[in-house]
C-alpha cells in the first residue's frame, strides 16, 4: 500500500532556510515507488501553508544561498485525519480548499519550534503519526542545560558548564562573569542553550571577550551555557537510528577536522565549502574506540529517551576518553550531511534510511508509551 508522508519543513527558528534544504534533498530522494509526499511549509513568520511538489523539488542552494520560504502563499492548516494520519487544508474564506491526506508526519524542522517538542505535542494532541523523538527527548534534547544534566545522569561525560538565565544575567552580570573565569578554564564556547548549525556559538579566549559573546548568544535564545572548550580533542559524531522494542542501532563514526588552531565547526563550516574544517568518513579509528563510542552514543539516546533518530556528537581526548558535546534529535538531514553520509556509509542509502524512519513511525503506538 502506497504511504503518503506529509514533509514539514521551514519554521520560525534560526535554521529556517537549512530545513527547506533538508526538505528539498527528501522530496527529491524519497521512493516514489511506496511514497507520496505532501508538502506543508512553516513561513519564517509562522504562516503554515501549502507546498507543491515541483516547489519542494526545487529547493535547493543556488549561487551559495540557501532556499527560504515566502510570505505569499494562501494560510494552511493540519487537522486530525483517520487512523492516527492526518488532513492538510488551505483556508479560503470560511471554506477549506486543497484538502490532502496524509499517513504520517516527518517534521523536517530544526530548532525552537520544531526540534523541541512543539510540534510533536501538536502531534499528540491531534493523535497523528510522526517520525523521531516524542515531546519530552525532543524537549530535552533541544535544551544543552537539560540534555548535559540527563546525559551526566547516564554516567556519560560532559565538558563543565555555567548556565546564564536572562533573569540571573540582568540582576548581576558581574558575579556570573568571575563566576565562569573561575570555574572554567579558557577557551570558552558560548552557546544558546536552545539552538543548532552552530548559530550563535562563539569562542572565547579571555575574559575580555566573554560579554559580548553572551549578548551574541542571548539574541537567540534568552538562556545561555557558558563552556569549557576542550584543546587537542578529536570531534567525532556517530548516527543513531531506533528499533522497534529494542536496542538503537548506531553507525560507524564520522570525524570532523578542523585545520586551525582557532577554527571551530562553525555555521559556514556546516554549510558552505571551507578549507578550514572537513569531514572524514569513516574516522579513522580503532574497533576498540569505535564500538566504546557506539556503546556511548546508543545510552546517550537511551537517556534522553529518544526515539527515531539522533546524531550523538563526541569529543575524544588524547587519552581516548569520550566526552559527549551533545546530542541532536532533527539533525542535518540532506543528502550529504552527516547524519545520512554516516548510515550510507554504514550500508543504508539515503532513500532507505527515510523509509526506514517511517515505518519506525507506523509502528509506533500512539498515546503514552
Ligand atoms: P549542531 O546542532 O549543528 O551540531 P550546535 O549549534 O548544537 O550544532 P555544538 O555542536 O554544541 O553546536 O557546537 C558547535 C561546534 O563548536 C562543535 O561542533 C565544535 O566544533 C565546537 N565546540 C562546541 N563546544 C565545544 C567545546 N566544549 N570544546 C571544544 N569545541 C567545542
Ligand atoms: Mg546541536
Ligand atoms: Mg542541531
Ligand atoms: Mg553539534
Amino acid at each position: 500500500d502506497r504511504i503518503t508522508v506529509a514533509l514539514i519543513f521551514g519554521g520560525v527558528s534560526s535554521e529556517h532556510d537549512v530545513s527547506c534544504l533538508t526538505a528539498g534533498g527528501v522530496t527529491r530522494a524519497i521512493d516514489s515507488e511506496r511514497f507520496d509526499v505532501v508538502g506543508i511549509g512553516i513561513t519564517p513568520s509562522g504562516r503554515w501553508v501549502q507546498v507543491p511538489l515541483a516547489d519542494m523539488r526545487a529547493m535547493e542552494v543556488v549561487d551559495d544561498r540557501l532556499p527560504r520560504l515566502d510570505e505569499g502563499r494562501p494560510e494552511a492548516s493540519v487537522f486530525r485525519g483517520t487512523n492516527g494520519g492526518g488532513r492538510v487544508a488551505t483556508l479560503d474564506g470560511d471554506r477549506l480548499s486543497d484538502v490532502h491526506d496524509f499517513d504520517v508526519a516527518f517534521a523536517l524542522l530544526h530548532g525552537p519550534f520544531g526540534e523541541d517538542g512543539t510540534i510533536q505535542g501538536l502531534f499528540e494532541m491531534l493523535g497523528i503519526r510522526y517520525v523521531g523523538s516524542g515531546v519530552a527527548a525532543s524537549a530535552n534534547g533541544m535544551d544543552k542545560d537539560i540534555m548535559k544534566r540527563q546525559l551526566m545522569g547516564a554516567g556519560l561525560s560532559v565538558s563543565p558548564w555555567v548556565t546564564i538565565t536572562k533573569a540571573a544575567w540582568d540582576a548581576n552580570p558581574g558575579r556570573l562573569l568571575d563566576k565562569c573565569s573561575a570555574d572554567l578554564s579558557f577557551p570558552l564556547y558560548v552557546k544558546p542553550a536552545r539552538a543548532g548549525s552552530s548559530m550563535g556559538i562563539s569562542r572565547v579566549t579571555g575574559p575580555a571577550d566573554l560579554p559580548a559573546a553572551i549578548h551574541a548568544a542571548q539574541q537567540h535564545d534568552p538562556k545561555v551555557l557558558v563552556e569549557e572548550g576542550l584543546v587537542g580533542v578529536r570531534e567525532i559524531e556517530l548516527s543513531v537510528l531506533g528499533v522497534t522494542g529494542g536496542r538503537p542501532r548506531v553507525s560507524i563514526a564520522g570525524e570532523i577536522l578542523v585545520h586551525t588552531d582557532d577554527a571551530f565547526y562553525d555555521y559556514e563550516a556546516k554549510y558552505t565549502p571551507d578549507e578550514r574544517v572537513t569531514l572524514q568518513i569513516p574516522a579513522d579509528v580503532s574497533p576498540a574506540l569505535l564500538s566504546r563510542m557506539q556503546r556511548v552514543a546508543a545510552t546517550a539516546f537511551n537517556s534522553l529517551d529518544c526515539e527515531g533518530l539522533a546524531r550523538v556528537d563526541l569529543f575524544v581526548t588524547e587519552d581516548d576518553d569520550v566526552v559527549v558535546n551533545e546530542i541532536n534529535t532533527m539533525p542535518g538531514f540532506t543528502r550529504t550531511s552527516m547524519y545520512p553520509s554516516l548510515w550510507a556509509a554504514s550500508g543504508l542509502a539515503y532513500p532507505d534510511l527515510i523509509a526506514a524512519l517511517v515505518q519506525l513511525a507506523l509502528e509506533r503506538p500512539m498515546g503514552l508509551r
